[in-house]
């Protein structure tokens, strides 16, 4: 069914077939829904008796498949494993290699809020497949994450599997090191599980001893700039909330990459921004170096664009599954590398640590010894050139030959017998053969043996046929055996170079993603940011760069943000469709871009870096986890509330949409007054309830968008201003998108009322004291069916008699209906 195939049976059993050669494609197809493959394949050569020798040769999962059809161009192809050690506290550890490549790393942490830190890794690392202990089946926080990530491939191993001193153990004869503490590791280190498990699942089935996995990463998640899950999904930096492809996001915007090793570089830097103020402004200095000279960084970006996958092409090599053509895009990727090179010695001397010396000795061994065009198979021939080898040559000469001593030896034998018709044949069944016209036969001599009569002739073999047939058939399957073998030497030659051609294929990934940065700054016309680790939040002219690019040039306005004078929290008011979700994320976006150390759009931009951001939108469904929207809502904001610091950046978009009016609105107050007091984060907090503009606090910064009405239409300015909207627009729009009039002078009635009753006596300013309860729309009954119907009769009931005129008596009457009335409702 998933692959679209029909189903039918055979004794029984269910079957479907495929042709053979598209196999890869189906695999892929399968791998890519997250399922695993058994290859089953026939062991024995067919035609014998009974059944033929059937077994499995190859296990292949989503997590462990190395061939080019079986992984996805630029994005990572990790496999992970997780392991809880301890008691309380829990450690986590979260270990991923990438076997196609070589990457390995791992992390861990106190597993206190267990289910936001693994979401959270595990979105940074997006492996295929997942290995978990047996033991971790029934904890919940574990599902909860998992069922957030349907497409992965997830299996469950015996405990012991994940044993500390087997993974150590693993883990240094494979470095070759006699302990991990280069790796800043020690026996101890909860990271030894999972990564040890990992080696052993790989060495099981991939059949290769992984000499290309050489070392391995450890980092710390508080070594990079925190993003969780939800926040990551929110800013839509490498997937969007719609679909969850790329189209619309920030990685789209920046992802103008030449080579997939620096598409794979790219994702990485997006999924750990950094914090470190030297690191950040070494990765501008590079891009700068770049920005200068528009024919050189495009003379370098064409070379690049010449380049293959040179690091999972090191890694077949290791893995010895690479083929002869692949040899051919290795030499091409390394000449055009060498040419690269040439022109960014000019440019940044630096930034070129290896030498070259290895490349050219693989350059001139590729050309000398293997053919242009090659096969793709190591069981064919057509692999090495001539003048390789001198074997080789001669066995091609004999194979040559073949029709100059076949011919001369049927020459032979028409003088021996004098029958001139005689004639030289080949057919699949007998080979070579003789064929003798029915008039000639009684001439054939003693030594043609008969192998067959036809109508008009016989045919006949000779030993010294048979000779010359076997030569040549031996010829040939010399030729196949010795190129074969000639083209395992080259490669273990070239096996030799993989510390080189990692290193390689590591600073043409550097360069790319430079350049590239290099070239959307110059493109989109964006300023290098001054990053450094004051706590200033300032940007002049800054734009959204991912909507911006979906407007036409010039449309997009421009808007100024910084957090000055001891100001935290800056809370933006404006009607729908005003612009405010698209200032919040501009203003995120920009600091993770500048924090990858890419340039800015805006016309200047100077950003303390940040520990954390946060984004935290309203409203936003979860019913494929059984969740409501407000719990989610809730839980995240409970996340912010818990884990801000002063050196975090908050994006809060409509939150407490969720619920009623009066619970949302004091949801959002007390959110927002905890932000500003306990907390004092930075913090950009768009909401549509105006009346939270009465919030009064020094650090409290108040902003707006407004729009206008020109010629019976909205416009929306998009601009940003300080102070609060009027809180009328909402009706205003409605009645310019045709709302009935009957209905707006309703809306507005009832506008008036509510503003009323909340002492607002002049709607669209701001009063200054907040102290009281923020408004006090509802005196009804909690739970009323109906509410806003209910609650008006009561409304319109007080407002209707004059409380000093009426007697104790009457009043406790008008308390006894009302009772009544509410109780029977
Ligand atoms: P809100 O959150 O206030 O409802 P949005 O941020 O969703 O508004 O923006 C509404 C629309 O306006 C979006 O489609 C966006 O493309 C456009 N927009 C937002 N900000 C700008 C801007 N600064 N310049 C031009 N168009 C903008
Ligand atoms: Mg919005």
């Amino acid at each position: 069914r998933l692959l679209n195939l029909t189903l039918t049976s055979r004794v029984g059993s269910p079957m479907c077939g495929i042709p053979y050669h598209a196999s890869k494609l189906y695999i892929a197809r399968l791998l890519r829904l997250g399922k695993k493959i058994a290859v089953c394949e026939q062991i024995g050569l067919p035609g014998g008796k009974g059944l033929t020798e059937r077994r499995v040769t190859e296990i292949i999962t989503p997590g462990t498949a190395v061939e080019e059809e079986y992984l996805e161009q630029g994005t990572h192809n990790f496999l992970a494993a997780l392991t809880v050690t301890g008691k309380t506290p829990r450690t986590a550890a979260l270990a991923y290699i990438d076997v196609s490549t070589g990457d390995f790393l791992a992390t861990s942490w106190e597993a206190a809020n267990m289910a936001e830190d693994f979401s959270r890794e595990l979105g940074r690392a997006n492996p295929r497949e997942l290995l978990l202990p047996e033991s971790l089946k029934n904890d919940g926080a574990i599902r909860e994450v998992l069922d957030a990530w349907p497409g992965l491939s997830v299996s469950w191993h015996p405990d012991w599997l994940f044993s500390p001193e087997i993974g150590a153990k693993k883990m240094a004869s494979l470095f070759r090191t006699a302990n991990l503490r280069s790796f800043a590791l020690t026996g101890e280190s909860p990271e030894v599980c999972p990564a040890g498990f990992l080696l052993d699942y790989l060495s099981k089935n991939t059949n290769s001893s992984l000499p290309h996995v050489t070392g391995i990463t450890v980092y710390h998640h508080r070594d990079y700039l925190l993003i969780d899950e939800a926040s990551r999904r929110n800013l839509e930096i490498q997937t969007n909330i719609r679909d969850g492809s790329r189209a619309f996001t920030l990685l789209e915007t920046l992802d103008h990459t030449k080579t997939p090793l620096g598409k794979r570089l790219l994702r990485n830097w997006l999924a750990f921004p950094l914090t470190d103020v030297d690191k950040i402004n070494a990765r501008q200095d590079a891009v700068r170096g770049f920005t200068n000279s528009n024919r050189r960084r495009d003379s370098v970006r064409d070379l690049l664009g010449g380049i293959c996958d040179l690091e999972r092409l090191a890694g077949r090599i290791a893995m010895e599954r690479v083929h002869p053509k692949d040899l051919q895009a290795l030499r091409h990727s390394l000449e055009s590398w060498k040419e690269a090179r040439k022109i960014l010695a000019d440019i940044n001397p630096v930034s070129l640590g290896t030498d070259f010396k290895a490349g050219e000795e693989i350059i001139t061994l590729i050309g000398e010894a293997i053919l242009d065009d090659p096969s793709t198979s190591l069981t064919e021939g057509n692999i090495i050139r001539v003048g390789w080898s001198e074997k080789l040559d001669r066995l091609h000469r004999l194979k040559n030959n073949s029709s100059e001593i076949l011919a001369a030896y049927i020459q032979e034998e028409r003088q021996k017998t004098g029958i001139q018709t005689l004639k030289l044949r080949q057919n699949r069944m007998i080979g070579y053969y003789i064929e003798v016209s029915k008039g000639k036969i009684p001439r054939v001599p003693d030594h043609f043996a008969l192998r067959r009569t036809l109508v008009n002739a016989d045919c006949y073999s000779t030993r010294r046929l048979g000779e010359i047939e076997s030569e040549l058939n031996s010829a040939e399957e010399q030729i196949i055996d010795e190129e074969r073998r000639l083209f395992v030497e080259v490669r273990e030659k070239i096996k030799a170079h993989l510390h080189f051609l990692f290193a390689a294929a590591y600073e043409i990934a550097h360069t790319d993603v430079t350049t590239t940065l290099a070239h959307v700054a110059v493109l989109h016309s964006y300023t290098c940011p001054l990053v450094d680790q004051s706590g200033t939040f300032r940007i002049t002219a800054g734009r959204h760069p991912v909507v911006e690019r979906h407007l036409p040039p010039g449309e997009f306005v421009p808007n100024d943000m910084s957090f000055e004078g001891g100001k935290t929290l800056a809370l933006i008011t404006g009607p729908n469709m005003a612009g405010k979700s698209t200032y919040l994320r501009q203003n995120a976006l920009i600091t993770v871009m500048a924090q990858i150390g890419s340039f800015v759009p805006a016309a200047e931009a100077h950003l303390g870096v940040v520990d954390r951001i946060f984004c935290r939108v309203g409203a936003s469904d979860n019913i494929a986890r059984g969740e409501s929207t407000f719990l989610v809502e809730m839980t995240e904001t409970a996340l912010i509330l818990r884990s801000a610091t002063p050196r975090s950046l908050v994006i809060m978009d409509e939150v407490g949409r969720g619920t009623s009016t009066e619970d949302g609105l004091s949801i959002a107050w007390a959110v927002c007054e905890h932000l500003l007091e306990a907390l004092t984060c930075k913090t950009l907090f768009a909401t549509h309830y105006h009346e939270l503009t009465r919030l009064s606090h020094n650090n409290l910064h108040l902003l707006c968008l407004e729009v206008l009405e020109q010629d019976g239409t909205v416009v929306f300015l998009k601009k940003i201003h300080p102070g609060a909207s009027a809180n009328s627009y909402g009706i205003h729009v409605a009645r310019l998108a045709g709302i009935p009039d009957s209905v707006i002078t309703r809306a507005r009635d009832l506008l008036a009322r509510f503003q009323t009753l909340a002492g607002d006596p002049d709607p669209g300013t701001v009063p200054d004291a907040p102290q009281s309860a923020p408004v006090g729309l509802s005196i009804a009954k909690p739970g009323l069916p109906g509410l806003f119907n209910e609650e008006e009769l009561v409304l319109d009931e007080i407002l209707s008699f004059k409380p000093e005129a009426m007697t104790p008596l009457e009043a406790l009457q008008k308390i006894t209906r009302w009772h009544r009335d509410l109780s029977g409702l």
